[in-house]
C-alpha cells in the first residue's frame, strides 16, 4: 500500500501525505492549486491510480463468466474489493454490499425496488430540508407513481435537524425515513443512530445517504442500525462511476429485482426466469470492474491512515477555517451546527457566489458555487446559491490562508 510512511504516526503528516496525490502539485493560472472542492469530488492517491493502471495493464478480463486465468484474476480482485467495502462499513456479510454507480443509483435502486413493493397510496416518506436532489427526486418519482406523500424535517437556524419535528412527522403511514449522514452544504453531521432509534420504535425502514460522510467519519452500519446506506467511491478518493449500496440481507433478499440482464439470473427460459443470489441479483450486466478494484484501493488507503485520525485532523482544520472566514468582512457562514464536517458554505455581501468562485479560480483556489443540488435547502436559507469550500485530509492551514487572501481580492474587485 503506497501510503506515505509519515502518515502512520498518530497525527497526520499532511505534507508527506500530499505526496500521494500527484494532481495537487500543479499550478492553476500560475498559482499553486488549492483544491477545496472535495464535497464535489476528491482527488485520487497513487494507490488508487496504480490499482487502476495495474488492472488494465495486467489483469483486464470480464468477471464471473470466464474459466481462463485473467478472468480468474479479475474476479478475485473484484470480489476482494467487496470484502474491503464490507469491512469498511462493518457490514455483517459481503452479500449485503451491492455495487452501484454511486449514491444516486443506490437510492434509486431502493426507491424502485423496495419502494415500489412497500409504498402505496397515502403512505408517507420522511426526508429532510437538507437533502441532496439524489435523495429527493427518486422518492418524488415514487410518490407520483403511487400517490404517496413526502414530508420534510425542518432545520434549526444553525442548520441542525429539528428532531422534535421529526418525532411529530412519524406516524403509522410513514414507510421510510431517508436522511443524509452529512450535509454537503451545511456540513452538519446528523445524529443517525438517534434517528434510526426513533424510526425503529415504529418499525420504519431507514435509508442513509452516506455520500458526504464516508471520507470524514468512520461508519459502522451495524452500530447505526440503518437498513440501507449508500455512498460513492469518488467522494472518498476512489474512481467515479462506482459506489456501494449496503442493505440488510433480509431486506435485499425480499426486494424485487432492479435491472435485468446478464449476471443477475439463476436460470432463464422464456416465461420462466429465476434470479441470482445476493448481491448479484442487483448487478445486471458487465460491472465496473476497474472501478470496484479502484474503490477497494481507496478504502484500504483511508483505513490504513485511520478515519479517526482523519476526522481529528479535519476538525482542527475546520475550527481554524471557521475562525478565519468568520473574520472576513461581509461574509456570512451558512451552517454553524455544533457537530460539523469540514465544509464551509458562505455568502459574501453583494457578490454572487459564481463571481466569488471565478475570482478565486484566478488565484488558484478551487471552490464550488451554486445550489449544490440542494434547491429546497437554498429556499430555506433564502439564497439562490452559496460559495462552498470543502476540505479533505490533504488540505492545510496554509491553504485556508490562501483562501482568505483570495477573498480579499474579491473585495478589491467589487469595492
Ligand atoms: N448525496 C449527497 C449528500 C451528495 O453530496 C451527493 C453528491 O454531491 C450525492 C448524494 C450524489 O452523489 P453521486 O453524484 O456520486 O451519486
Amino acid at each position: 500500500m503506497a501510503i506515505a510512511a509519515a502518515a502512520q504516526h498518530s497525527t497526520l503528516d499532511v505534507k508527506t501525505l500530499r505526496e500521494d496525490f500527484p494532481i495537487l502539485k500543479q499550478r492553476i493560472h500560475g498559482k499553486p492549486l488549492v483544491y477545496l472542492d472535495n464535497s464535489a469530488t476528491t482527488q485520487k492517491p497513487k494507490a488508487v491510480l496504480d490499482a487502476l493502471h495495474h488492472y488494465y495493464f495486467e489483469q483486464n478480463a470480464n468477471v464471473h463468466r470466464g474459466v481462463h486465468t485473467l478472468s480468474g484474476r479479475a474476479t478475485d480482485l473484484y470480489d476482494a474489493a467487496r470484502i474491503t467495502a464490507q469491512r469498511f462499513l462493518n457490514a455483517a456479510d459481503p452479500r449485503e454490499i451491492v455495487y452501484v454507480r454511486g449514491t444516486t443509483e443506490g437510492i434509486n435502486l431502493v426507491a424502485q425496488t423496495w419502494g415500489r413493493a412497500n409504498i402505496g397510496k397515502g403512505d408517507e416518506m420522511v426526508l429532510t430540508e437538507m437533502e441532496h436532489h439524489s435523495n429527493i427526486v427518486p422518492w418524488h418519482i415514487l410518490a407520483q407513481e403511487k400517490g404517496a406523500r413526502i414530508r420534510a424535517v425542518p432545520l434549526t437556524p444553525s442548520g441542525e435537524l429539528r428532531l422534535d419535528e421529526l418525532e411529530k412527522l412519524l406516524n403509522e403511514r410513514t414507510k421510510i425515513v431517508a436522511v443524509t449522514h452529512v450535509s454537503n452544504v451545511l456540513g452538519t453531521v446528523n445524529p443517525i443512530a438517534d434517528i434510526v432509534r426513533m424510526a425503529k420504535k415504529r418499525g420504519i425502514t431507514v435509508l442513509i445517504d452516506g455520500a458526504q460522510a464516508v471520507a470524514h467519519t468512520a461508519v459502522d452500519v451495524q452500530a447505526l442500525g440503518c437498513d440501507f446506506y449508500a455512498f460513492s467511491a469518488h467522494k472518498i478518493f476512489g474512481p467515479t462511476g462506482i459506489g456501494v449500496l449496503y442493505g440488510r440481507a433480509a431486506l435485499l433478499e425480499a426486494m424485487p429485482v432492479y435491472q435485468g440482464g446478464g449476471g443477475m439470473i439463476g436460470r432463464v427460459a422464456f416465461g420462466n426466469i429465476t434470479y441470482a443470489d445476493l448481491p448479484y441479483k442487483y448487478e445486471a450486466g458487465t460491472p465496473n470492474i476497474a472501478g470496484a478494484i479502484g474503490m477497494g484501493a481507496a478504502l484500504e488507503y483511508v483505513m490504513a491512515i485511520g478515519l479517526d485520525r482523519i476526522a481529528a485532523y479535519e476538525q482542527e482544520l475546520l475550527a481554524y477555517a471557521t475562525q478565519r472566514l468568520s473574520a472576513v468582512p461581509g461574509l456570512r457562514l451558512t451552517g454553524t451546527a455544533a457537530h460539523k464536517a469540514a465544509v464551509l458554505s458562505f455568502v459574501l455581501e453583494d457578490v454572487h457566489p459564481h463571481d466569488v468562485g471565478t475570482i478565486l479560480d484566478r488565484e488558484g483556489v478551487a471552490i464550488r458555487a451554486g445550489h449544490h443540488c440542494c434547491q429546497p435547502l437554498m429556499g430555506h436559507l433564502g439564497v439562490p446559491a452559496t460559495a462552498r469550500a470543502s476540505f479533505a485530509l490533504y488540505n492545510t492551514r496554509d491553504e485556508v490562508d490562501v483562501l482568505v487572501k483570495a477573498l480579499g481580492k474579491v473585495h478589491e474587485v467589487f469595492a
